[in-house]
């Protein structure tokens, strides 16, 4: 499998906060791979980092054995956790003006939509959405340009279960079509549920990574909600 994603000895420091220690990981083509920790272990900051938004205090990282570039950072989508819509223009309109920004084909609208299951609300204001519409819309904006790698963070955070089932069900609909996921997830449950490999983040450190056993993959029938802590 080719390797997607290298980090090496990654390290973020807010002044006396060491958000990320040290991090040395791995990601594979077509692996879903859970960032799994409680509040404050340094998920955000690492995703941040990979999306060269956060400057590193130390450590490299490497998409597709490539340093970051304009040219690597166009095959990664990413919903980081607020993105940005209008209210009052409709799903549709609101994907065609992120398509402008990403400069892509809107031809791909109608794909995405179909995907995230909008496409019977793509002429519905987006303030009328529900938490899960927006963030279905959210994953549709970050798939307009096709990209290889899809980071999500926590991105069934504040839903219904109904809401968190769908989210979970297209996260495992974009898997199968061979798109490679980072989630990062403080839900141990949800990390079991989508993912097939995850690295547990405690305090900024890596503490375990390996792959996801396959009990209770692909159901949402059952809820232990086991937060680590
Ligand atoms: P959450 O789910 O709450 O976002 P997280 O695992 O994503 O948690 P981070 O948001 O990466 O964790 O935060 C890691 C640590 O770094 C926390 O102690 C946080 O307060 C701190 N931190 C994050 N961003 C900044 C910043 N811009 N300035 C100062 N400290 C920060």
């Amino acid at each position: 499998m080719e390797t997607v994603l290298s980090i090496s000895n990654l390290t973020k420091h807010f002044g006396r906060i060491k958000a990320v220690n040290n991090l040395n990981l791995e990601v594979k083509a077509g692996q879903v791979f859970g960032m799994l920790g409680p509040n404050g272990s340094g998920k955000t900051t690492t995703l941040g980092m990979l999306m060269s938004v956060v400057n590193p205090t130390s450590g490299t990282y490497s998409w597709f054995g490539e340093t970051p570039s304009h040219h690597v950072r166009k095959k990664i989508g990413a919903v980081l956790e607020h993105p940005i819509f209008y209210p009052y223009l409709n799903g549709q309109k609101n994907l065609e003006l992120n398509c402008m920004i990403k400069q892509c084909d809107p031809a791909s609208i109608p794909r995405v939509l179909e995907l995230v299951e909008l496409t019977e609300r793509r002429n519905d204001k987006y303030r009328t959405y529900s938490l899960g519409m927006k963030q279905r819309l959210a994953i549709a904006s970050a798939l307009l340009n096709d990209p290889t790698v899809l980071i999500l963070d926590e991105p069934t955070n504040g839903l219904d279960p109904m809401g968190i089932a769908e989210i979970r069900e297209l996260i495992r609909k974009i898997a199968v079509q061979g798109k490679t996921i980072i989630l990062a997830s403080h839900l141990l449950d949800e990390v079991q549920k989508v993912c097939t490999h995850f690295a547990v983040l405690k305090k900024g450190s890596l503490i375990h990574t390996g792959p996801v056993d396959e009990v209770g993959k692909g159901t949402d029938t059952v809820e232990v909600n086991a937060d680590v802590s």
